[in-house]
């Protein structure tokens, strides 16, 4: 067996279906983000100003937050020590959950390595805890739902994305007495569009199911102290599960879910990719539970309608010079190009003559045909930044000879 050869066959195969993907190298600059410095691979540098970022509050800046985390390195090192078992469990760790449970008005909550792990890990150890678990998740799931699903062994159905006919339809065609879990997610990530929570909590009253919700890029970022749309839309009670990141909104790292205190105790002692690993490290909780604490407050109120405002400017700018974006409402605002080719020329030539920092988003991530640019305007965008990317996007658009809609007037 050539090993070598069989990497070549794998790399190129991505290479010829237009899918194998570049990382651009930047560093961000505290105290001016959305400002960093791209790497070329030739070395050479150039600034850049970072618009497909995820810290979309700019928490990982905030003075409350790195002032944790340096107090927390000084007062007890680098790592935990240990897995949660086994000398990782620290005041650190169950303060955030305490924070975590609060924000979500939960029992409890569990901090994993990541969102990614949590939604893995959770879900393909609840048919464990619940023996026959037929688990009923968005077709437009993430990838670490649809893994954790795929991995429990136990029986799944996908519903239409949103599709609440077509959930009833498979809901009502299995055993009644069967436990079931519907898993969704209230914001999804590619079109920035919302989950029917409140519809989808109806349906799984009506045939005794549990509801899974994946609040990554909400939470936060909606409802009064962050608790992401469920708190937004009062419905945080009746979702039996909620997973959210510390990654994102709160600028750090980390995962988790926040649930009943007997959930919790069973996923807890259950689910190896959450005993099996290292804790994550006190100063990364205490830096997460400062920056969930700050958001709860009158500065997060603050913070999350000048996110919202950001969004709203930006798609009525672009609107304005017809480019197709589509506008679902969130604070997410993705730029339909429409094809791979023209949309990896149009970031390339964003970030070489721009200094613009936008990724490309092709298939499989979006269906062929939706390839897009994919924007995150933060309150740290200032007029300054997203006049600079009105411009480069008029022009490019023009030199790429792309369709415009008609423009209303
Ligand atoms: C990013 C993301 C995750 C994973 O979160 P991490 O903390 O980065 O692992 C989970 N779900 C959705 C919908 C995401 O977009």
């Amino acid at each position: 067996m050539d090993y070598t050869a069989k990497l070549d066959e794998a790399i190129q195969r991505l290479h010829d279906e237009g899918r194998y993907r570049t990382f651009i190298d930047i560093e961000r600059k505290r105290g001016q983000f959305p400002h960093a410095t791209w790497t070329r691979p030739d070395g050479t540098e150039q600034p850049v100003t970072v618009w497909c970022g995820n810290d979309y509050l700019g928490m990982g800046q905030h003075p409350a937050v790195l002032d944790a985390m340096k107090e927390a390195v000084d007062a007890t090192g680098a790592g935990s020590g240990g897995t949660r078992n086994i000398s990782g469990t620290t005041v650190y760790h169950k303060r955030l959950e305490a924070e975590l449970a609060d924000l979500h008005g939960k029992e409890g909550a569990l901090v994993f390595s990541s969102a990614y792990i949590a939604n893995d890990a959770t879900l393909s150890t609840l048919p464990t805890l619940f023996p026959g678990l037929i688990i009923y998740s968005d077709e437009l799931n993430h990838a670490s739902m649809i893994e954790g699903i795929r991995r429990n062994g136990g029986a799944k159905r996908i519903f239409r994305h949103n599709d609440l006919d077509h959930l009833r339809e498979l809901l009502a065609a299995d055993d009644p007495e069967a436990p079931k879990l519907i898993a969704f997610e209230s914001v999804y990530s590619m079109d920035g569009d919302f989950g029917p929570i409140k519809e989808l909590c109806d349906i799984a009253e009506e045939f005794n199911a549990l509801t899974y919700l994946d609040e990554v890029h909400a939470v936060g970022m909606y409802g009064p102290r962050g608790g992401g749309v469920a708190e937004r839309d009062g419905l945080m009670g009746r979702v039996d599960i909620i997973n959210g990141t510390l990654g994102k909104a709160f600028g750090v790292f980390g995962g988790y879910i926040a649930a009943s205190a007997k959930m919790c105790d069973a996923v807890r002692s259950y689910a190896p990719g959450f005993i099996f690993t290292t804790s994550i490290p006190p100063a990364v909780a205490a830096g997460a539970a400062a920056s969930i604490a700050f958001l709860k407050g009158e500065g997060g109120v603050k913070l999350r309608e000048a996110h919202q405002t950001q969004a709203k400017i930006l798609k009525t700018r672009l609107k304005g010079l017809g480019l197709p974006i589509t506008d679902n409402g969130s604070h997410i605002v993705p730029l339909i190009v429409g094809d791979p080719k023209h949309t990896k020329l149009m970031s390339d030539m964003m970030l070489e003559h721009y200094g613009i920092y936008v990724q490309p988003v092709n298939f499989p991530t979006v269906p062929r045909g939706t390839e897009r640019l994919r924007f995150t305007p933060s309150p740290v965008h200032g007029p300054n930044e997203m006049d600079h990317l009105i411009k480069a996007l008029d022009a490019l658009w023009s030199h790429c000879a792309l369709n415009r809609a008609e423009m209303a007037g």
